[in-house]
Formats: structure tokens, C-alpha cells, sequence
């Protein structure tokens, strides 16, 4: 039985472990917290993502936990207009999933974990954390810190999917090529319903300075809560973004009937746009956080995080039915992925950040024209979808192995 470690109980470890586990294999999933991660992070699955998480039985529950999103709209800050709807019904016959849904991302990875558990309990090891790893080349040895002090064991293979800060990408010594943005993101969680003023589930503001991303949440249940996204400065500036007048300020800006016992949750990021260099070393791989990070707008980091391990985990039952063909498989991992990741992921995000902020009078026109008339157009408005959803991406994968 071929052997496999995971390191990260996130969206995407969870989704690894879990597609590996019912393909046979011995799996172990390491998470350095005691209790899954529950920090307001990702919402927003897109139909490919419902697609593979329903072929590993966890879809359905994750659907009825959430809120489905078949329409995401933008607007002006300044005249509240709304430019364009965009509508994922028009993926019907494309998808079985013509929506989004909003599921918090510790309720996905909390939905895969009770099933790995399900299959084979003990898999997951919580307060674990795996403190470094040698790959021997027919094997990878990894030292870990559990509950019981310190242990070792040895694995066929190893995938980090230990977000960000990924030890496994640095312990392998992988360039994580790209930028970080001068300014930070604050995300607000309020009670406010913003369907009162007629907000999808899903939108996006424009403004140069106070643009921002509002979307629903279902929480613990209806009426559920809802989270923006705003621009913050650089932490080394001197306005203090989560201090009351700044938080105000900006939520101010949106509705002005809202104040500040409105807001549940004030948090702030560093936002990174971020490929790894290789996504595998020998029999080491990265999946998720820990090969790409990109800005939040347009809700893809998770998803495409889930795609790598779908992707990985098909190419390590591919390897171990066809042992001839494994490193062609794992750099086709590597060469597929990060072609996704930077091609699609990193592209869109880069481009719906600049579409949001549009500085000048002329780039704020341009941006809005271009989203008025690609909405209103039927051919371009499903091109739109096809491509926010990632449909698009994968396609072209697909088309790709075939010629
Ligand atoms: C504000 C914000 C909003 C976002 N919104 C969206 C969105 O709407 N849609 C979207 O698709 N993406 C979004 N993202 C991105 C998304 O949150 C990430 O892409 C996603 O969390 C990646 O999942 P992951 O499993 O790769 O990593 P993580 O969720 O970071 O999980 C990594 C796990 O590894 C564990 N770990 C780390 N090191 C070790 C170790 N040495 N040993 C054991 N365990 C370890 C950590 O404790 C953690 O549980 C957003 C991100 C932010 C910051």
C-alpha cells in the first residue's frame, strides 16, 4: 500500500488527504493546531470546486451548509449604480453546479476531516506539527511534535499543504516568485443586510481609495453574516487601520447607516501575489497556499488550492498503477498546476484588483464600459463566467493533454 503524509488540515490538505484515503492509500494528515483552524478566510466555492468535492462525497454537505450565489454584481462607491451582473446560471449544460456557494472554508475542511475520520479514524493528528523531513529518495523521513512528544516515520510521499508560510516549500529550499502589495486588505464582518439595499450575495465596489469586497456568509444560519473587504495602509504607515476611525470611515463610505456596533470582526492582511518556483522536489510535493497566494478578489486562492490536490492526487494513483511513468506524472503535476496558477489565478486577481481601484478618470471609465458591455453582450457575458469560475482554466488543460 503506497503511503502518503499531508502537512495541513486546511480546505486543501483535507481535500488531499481525503482523495487519497479513498483511493487506497495509507494516509496521515498533520495539523500543528489542536482544533481546526477557524479564522474568517475564504467563502466562495466556484462549480468545479463543487464538481470535485461531490466526487468525493463531501459536496452535498458542504452545498446545504451553504449559500448558493448564482449572481455577483459590481458597483460605484460614489453613485451606488450598478454596472454589471454577472449571472452563473449562464453555465447551465457547461456544469452541473451553475452557482457559487458561500461556505466558510473551516466548514469545508471540517466536512472533509469528519469524513477522513469516518473512513479511517486516527488519520487526522491534530496538535501534530511537523518540525522538518528528509527525502531519501525511495522514501521521505518526517520529524514531528505531537502530543506525545517528539516522533519520525517514513512516507512513499510527502505534500505540504501548509499554507503561506509553508515549511515544507522553504525546507526545500523553492523561490516563491512574484510581489507583495504596499497596502494591506481589512476584512470587516458586520450583521448589516446589505440585501436591503439590493447586494447579491457576491459584489464588488468600485472606488480608487475605498473600493471593496462584499459577500454573505452563512455563519451559524439565517440571517447569516456579512464580510467586506478594504484597502488598508501599509503597516509601517501611521494610520492605524483598525483603529475605530478608520474602520468607520470605510464602512461609512458604503452605507452610511451603518456604524460601528455593526461590526463583529475586524481583521487585516498582508496580500501577496505568489507562484513557487517548482510545486515538487523528488517525492516532496506543494499543494494549495504553499505553492500560490494571490489577493482574495474574485474568491480563487481556496479553489485553485483544491484543484492541485485533485490534480496531485490522480497523478499518485496514476504513479502507483504505472510505477514507469511517475516522474513524467509529477512534473506534469508541477507543469499543469503552475500554468493554472499563474496563467489564471494570478492573472484574474492581479486584474480584478486593478478593475476595482481604477485610479484615474479615464481608467474608471474604461473599466466600467468594460464591464457594462462584456455584461450585456450574451457571447462575452458567459465568456466572463466561464473564466471567473475557472472553468475556463481547466478546459484548457484538458484541451492541452489532448492535442
Ligand atoms: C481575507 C481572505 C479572504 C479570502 N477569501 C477567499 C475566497 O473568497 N475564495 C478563495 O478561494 N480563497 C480566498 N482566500 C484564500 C484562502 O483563504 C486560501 O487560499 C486557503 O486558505 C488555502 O488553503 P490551504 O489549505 O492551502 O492553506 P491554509 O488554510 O492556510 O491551511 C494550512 C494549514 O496547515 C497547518 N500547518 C502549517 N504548518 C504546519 C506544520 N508544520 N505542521 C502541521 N500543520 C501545519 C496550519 O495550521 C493550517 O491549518 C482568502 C484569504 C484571505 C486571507
Amino acid at each position: 500500500m503506497t503511503s502518503c503524509a499531508v502537512i495541513g488540515a486546511g480546505p486543501v490538505g483535507t481535500t488531499m488527504a481525503l482523495a487519497l484515503l479513498r483511493a487506497g492509500f495509507d494516509v496521515t494528515l498533520f495539523e500543528r493546531e489542536p482544533a481546526l483552524p477557524a479564522d474568517p478566510r475564504a467563502a466562495t466555492l466556484q462549480p468545479p470546486t463543487l464538481e470535485m468535492l461531490h466526487e468525493l462525497g463531501t459536496g452535498g454537505t458542504i452545498i446545504d451548509k451553504g449559500l448558493k450565489a448564482e449572481v455577483f454584481q459590481f458597483r460605484d462607491r460614489a453613485s451606488d449604480e450598478i454596472i454589471a451582473k454577472y449571472d452563473y446560471g449562464n453555465l447551465a449544460g457547461e456544469t452541473p453546479f451553475p452557482f457559487a456557494v458561500q461556505c466558510e472554508q473551516f466548514k469545508v475542511a471540517d466536512t472533509n476531516a469528519r469524513a477522513i475520520e469516518a473512513m479511517r479514524p486516527g488519520t487526522l493528528r491534530l496538535a501534530t506539527q511537523v518540525t522538518g523531513f528528509d527525502d531519501r529518495g525511495d522514501g521521505v523521513s518526517i520529524r514531528f511534535d505531537g502530543p506525545d512528544g517528539d516522533g519520525e516515520m517514513t512516507v512513499d510521499y510527502l505534500v505540504g499543504c501548509d499554507g503561506g508560510r509553508s515549511l515544507t516549500r522553504k525546507a526545500l529550499d523553492i523561490a516563491f516568485e512574484g510581489f507583495t502589495y504596499e497596502e494591506r486588505f481589512l476584512v470587516l464582518t458586520t450583521t448589516h443586510d446589505f440585501f436591503q439595499r439590493g447586494f447579491a450575495v457576491r459584489n464588488y465596489v468600485l472606488d480608487p481609495k475605498q473600493w471593496c469586497a462584499l459577500f454573505k456568509v452563512p455563519h451559524d444560519g439565517p440571517p447569516g453574516l456579512w464580510r467586506t473587504v478594504f484597502p488598508a495602509p501599509a503597516a509601517d504607515g501611521e494610520v492605524d487601520a483598525l483603529c475605530d476611525s478608520y474602520v468607520r470611515q470605510q464602512i461609512g463610505g458604503l452605507d452610511s447607516s451603518l456604524t460601528l456596533d455593526d461590526v463583529l470582526h475586524r481583521n487585516i492582511y498582508a496580500v501577496n501575489q505568489r507562484v513557487a518556483a517548482s510545486f515538487r522536489k523528488g517525492r516532496v510535493f506543494l499543494a494549495g497556499d504553499a505553492a500560490h497566494v494571490n489577493n482574495p478578489l474574485g474568491g480563487l486562492g481556496m479553489n485553485s488550492g483544491i484543484h492541485d490536490a485533485i490534480n496531485l492526487a490522480g497523478k499518485l494513483v496514476a504513479a502507483q498503477a504505472e510505477p514507469d511513468r511517475a516522474e513524467a506524472l509529477f512534473d506534469a503535476y508541477d507543469e499543469e498546476r503552475r500554468s493554472i496558477a499563474k496563467t489564471y489565478v494570478q492573472a484574474q486577481t492581479i486584474q480584478n484588483k486593478k478593475r476595482l481601484e481604477a485610479k484615474t478618470p479615464e481608467a474608471r471609465a474604461a473599466a466600467k464600459a468594460e464591464l457594462h458591455d462584456s455584461s450585456a453582450d450574451p457571447e462575452r457575458h458567459k465568456a466572463w463566467v466561464m473564466n471567473a469560475s475557472l472553468i475556463a482554466g481547466l478546459r484548457s488543460l484538458n484541451s492541452e493533454k489532448e492535442t
